[in-house]
């Protein structure tokens, strides 16, 4: 049985729009425009899955590379039931500009499968993943395409599919895939990487303003592997975490939260059952909390809302209702291009996801060096490779939104589309062949 069909494609459109700034900005080679008009690569695949029951379902997944110009792509693996073609495209978009962002040897690139993976048993699950590495296969690989974890994926799964490529291959070939479990040639600092980068570039960002974390309070939508940590370290370091919310719903308690009980009783369960998943919520058995929807965390009369949960949370309808001071997007794509006016015409900065989640990204590439040089890092060094990295690039950043007079987004996309395009002309471009 075939999963639903797409809507129709309007995200990549959207993501595109960004581009019409930097391009006014930058003097860039009509190549560069024509090439990051459209992804590299698009695969579409069918995986067959033999259920518990004996049933044979068919999950339709993607695997993405959008531009490939700066090195190998790059990007995670999504299982949601909501995963296009355009949502896969767009991420590998992002992923492209992220990577050069953060001054890595990498293009862009991403993967999905349109699954409900929380409806599949712990066997049905790792079929469906062996399958999809079964299935892309041919394009990934160290020197070629790079996949990771992303939404509802995580380091056990991305085991599965590194011993799947391994089966594949007849060799172990470990920096296929990063985010792998220590045992199987993970990195160190790996899970908590992507929460780490966004709080230091949070830090750098209040450094700049004179502003101090315990006059703070943080509201942080999306309370997975990136909220989390996010919050936790933000939480440790002084910043007063006043509300969480998770698919199900959300808390808010204006004296400031702890979040690593709140996640240590919703992974309770979980851990009990040794499940992949939780199916708990940061919502019920909290005294200290109200609950509230995530609608109301929103709008919550915050300094800084933390998006960490999925694309296009704010748009044209509810950006007008934000009374936070600044947005940290740690998720990517959670603020709109048309939401992204509004909100600066009310001057409400945003750290763009690009910048502010690319601490995830960074730790990768460094699994994939351990894993090509087999040197293997301890925790501080990794933690300080990725600060040294994410200080140079988060400054930069910074220091030309100020030059320039523009967004964070927006001198965010001049410092990776610059560096993009110049990779582009050391490649050659329709300039070298111009008469004129
Ligand atoms: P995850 O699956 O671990 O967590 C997602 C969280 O969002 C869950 O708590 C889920 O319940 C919550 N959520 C889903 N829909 C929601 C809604 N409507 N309102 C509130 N919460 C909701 O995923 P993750 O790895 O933490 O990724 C979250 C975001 O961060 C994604 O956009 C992802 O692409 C981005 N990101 C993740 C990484 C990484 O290393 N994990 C790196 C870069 C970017």
């Amino acid at each position: 049985m075939a999963e639903d069909s797409d809507p129709r494609p309007a995200q990549l459109e959207d993501a595109h729009a960004r581009l019409k700034t930097v391009f006014e900005r930058l003097d860039v080679a009509e190549d560069v425009r024509v090439r990051l008009a459209q992804p590299a690569l698009s695969l579409q695949v069918g995986i067959p899955v033999r259920m518990d029951d004996g049933q044979l379902r068919v999950f339709t997944g993607w695997r993405v590379q959008y531009g490939t110009i700066r090195g190998p792509a790059k990007g995670g693996v999504r299982f949601h039931p909501a995963v296009t073609a355009d949502e896969v495209s767009t991420l590998s978009f992002w992923m492209a500009i992220k990577c050069a962002v953060a001054g890595l040897p990498y293009g862009g690139g991403k993967g999905g499968v349109r699954v409900d993976p929380k409806c599949l048993s712990r066997g049905e699950l790792e079929r469906l993943s062996r399958g999809y590495m079964r299935a892309i296969a041919d394009v990934v690989g160290p020197d070629r395409d790079i996949p990771a974890p992303d939404v509802n994926t995580n380091p056990t799964i991305m085991g599965w599919m590194a011993d799947e490529y391994a089966n594949i291959v007849r060799r172990h070939d470990l920096a296929v895939i990063t985010g792998k479990p220590l045992e199987l040639g993970g990195s160190r600092g790996r899970v908590e990487s992507t929460g780490r980068g966004a709080l230091q570039v949070l830090d750098l960002w209040a450094q700049r303003e004179g502003r101090e974390a315990a006059r703070t309070t943080v509201a942080v939508q999306g309370f997975g592997n990136a909220g989390y940590h996010f919050a936790r370290l933000a939480h440790q370091a002084g910043y007063r975490i006043v509300a969480l919310s998770d698919s199900k719903g959300g808390i808010h308690a204006p004296d400031g939260l702890d979040p690593e009980p709140i996640w240590a009783h919703k992974h309770e369960r979980r851990k009990l059952n040794d499940a992949v998943y939780c199916e708990d919520s940061v919502v019920g058995g909290h005294d200290c909390a109200r609950e509230i929807s995530n609608e109301e965390l929103l709008a919550l009369e915050v300094d800084v809302l933390v998006l960490a949960a999925l694309e296009d949370q704010i748009d044209e309808r509810n950006a007008g209702e934000v009374r936070a001071g600044l947005i940290l997007e740690i998720a990517n794509g959670p603020v709109t291009s048309k939401a992204d006016a509004i909100l600066a015409q009310r001057g409400i900065a945003v750290l763009p996801d690009v910048l502010s989640n690319c601490g995830g990204v960074i730790v990768s590439y460094f699994e994939w060096i351990q894993n090509r040089s087999g040197d293997y890092w301890d925790e501080d060094c990794v933690n300080l490779r990725l600060s040294k990295r994410l200080e140079a690039e988060a400054t930069a950043v910074m220091d030309l939104a100020a030059v320039e007079s523009v967004s964070f987004r927006d001198a965010a996309y001049l410092h990776g589309v610059g560096r993009i395009a110049d990779a582009q002309s050391q490649r050659g471009t329709c300039r070298d062949f111009s008469t004129g």
